[in-house]
C-alpha cells in the first residue's frame, strides 16, 4: 500500500490525529482531522508534501465519526465520502437525530444514578458539534466491502470505541489502516453511544471492543497505520496488554462492589481524581467493566425505582 501519513493537531486531550493519503487506482484520504484552522493547514501541507492539491483527492474514507477524525470532510466538496452508515447521522445532524441522541444519554445517565446537575453538562459537552463535518456520505461501507479504487483493500466492522468503527485491511500485504481500534500509547476508550439501529438499547461498548480486538488478533496483520501515535507492529503483544489491563480494572470493580452500588458510585471510587472532570468518559469505562462482569456472571443488577444497583 502506497501510504503517506499526515499528522494533524487536535484541541483534544489525545493530541495529534493521523490521516493517511493512499494512492491506488483512486487517490483516497483516510480520515481528515477536526474542523479547526490549524488542522486545515496541516492537512493542506501534508497533501502538498505528497505532491498533490486538495482538489486532487477523489475519495474521503472515514474510520469512524468522531470529530478528531471526521471534521474536514467539508474541505473536499467534490470528493466521494465513504464510511459506515452511522457516520451519516453525525454528518446530517437532523433535529430528530439530535433529540434522539440527547434522550438516549439522559435516560441512560438517570439509570446510572448520575445527579441531574451533571446530566445536562454531559449531554451538552458531548453535543459540541462545531468540530464535526457536515457533508453527508455518498456511499455506505459495510463489513467485508472492498474500497472502490483499491482492489484487495477490505473493510472490517470493528465497533467498541465508536459504533461506526471500520478498519481497512490490505489482504495481500497484511497491512491495515486501523483508526482507533489499537493505539500504541493509550487504550481506546469504549465510549457509550446510541446504537446503530437508533433503538434505545445501549450497546455494550467494552464487550464489542474486546470482540473487535480478538478479530484484529485473528487477522494476523504485519502493520497497522494507527489513528493516533506511531504505526504498530507488535500488534498481538499490545492486544494482550490491553486485555490484561481491563481484567485488572474489572477485579478492582469487583472489590468496590463488596456492598451494592450504582454506576455513579462505582465511578467515584474507581476514578476518584478524574471523575468530575471527565465524567462522561469515566462513566463509560465503569459501565464497560460492569457489562463485562455481568457477562462473566460475577455481578448482577436490579432496578431500584428507576436506578440500576449492581451487586456481587
Ligand atoms: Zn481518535
Amino acid at each position: 500500500m502506497n501510504v503517506h501519513k499526515i499528522v494533524i493537531p487536535t484541541p483534544y486531550a489525545i493530541g495529534d490525529v493521523n490521516a493517511f493519503l493512499v494512492k491506488g487506482d483512486a487517490l483516497t484520504l483516510f480520515d481528515v482531522g477536526p474542523k479547526t484552522t490549524e488542522a486545515y493547514e496541516a492537512l493542506k501541507w501534508g497533501i502538498h508534501s505528497a505532491g498533490y492539491e486538495m482538489s486532487d483527492i477523489e475519495q474521503v474514507v472515514l474510520t469512524h465519526h468522531h470529530p478528531d477524525h471526521a471534521g474536514w470532510v467539508d474541505a473536499f466538496p467534490d470528493a466521494a465520502v465513504l464510511g459506515h452508515e452511522y457516520v451519516d447521522h453525525w454528518m446530517r445532524k437532523t433535529n430528530e437525530f439530535i433529540v434522539y441522541r440527547n434522550e438516549f444519554y439522559r435516560s441512560n445517565l438517570r439509570l446510572q444514578a448520575v445527579p441531574e446537575e451533571y446530566i445536562e453538562q454531559i449531554v451538552k459537552v458531548r453535543g459540541e458539534m462545531e468540530l464535526f463535518g457536515t457533508t453527508p456520505l455518498t456511499q455506505f461501507i459495510n463489513d467485508g466491502d472492498e474500497i472502490p479504487g483499491h482492489p484487495g483493500l477490505i473493510a472490517y466492522y470493528t465497533p467498541g470505541h465508536a459504533q461506526s468503527h471500520l478498519i481497512f485491511v490490505e489482504e495481500n500485504s497484511r497491512v491495515a489502516i486501523g483508526g482507533d481500534l489499537l493505539l500504541d500509547k493509550v487504550a481506546s476508550n469504549p465510549l457509550v453511544e446510541p446504537p446503530v439501529d437508533l433503538s434505545n438499547v445501549r450497546p455494550k461498548s467494552l464487550l464489542q471492543y474486546h470482540n473487535s480486538l480478538i478479530l484484529l488478533q485473528n487477522l494476523q496483520l504485519r502493520k497497522i497505520f494507527a489513528g493516533h501515535g506511531n504505526d504498530i507492529e507488535n500488534i498481538n503483544d499490545l492486544i494482550s496488554l490491553r486485555l490484561e489491563k481491563d481484567e485488572l480494572r474489572a477485579k478492582q470493580v469487583l472489590n468496590i462492589l463488596s456492598t451494592p452500588k450504582t454506576v455513579f458510585e462505582v465511578t467515584k471510587e474507581l476514578y476518584p481524581s478524574i471523575y468530575k472532570k471527565q465524567l462522561g468518559l469515566t462513566l463509560s469505562k465503569t459501565i464497560g467493566h460492569l457489562d463485562y462482569l455481568e457477562k462473566e456472571e460475577k455481578v448482577k443488577k436490579h432496578l431500584e425505582g428507576e436506578i440500576y444497583v449492581y451487586y456481587c
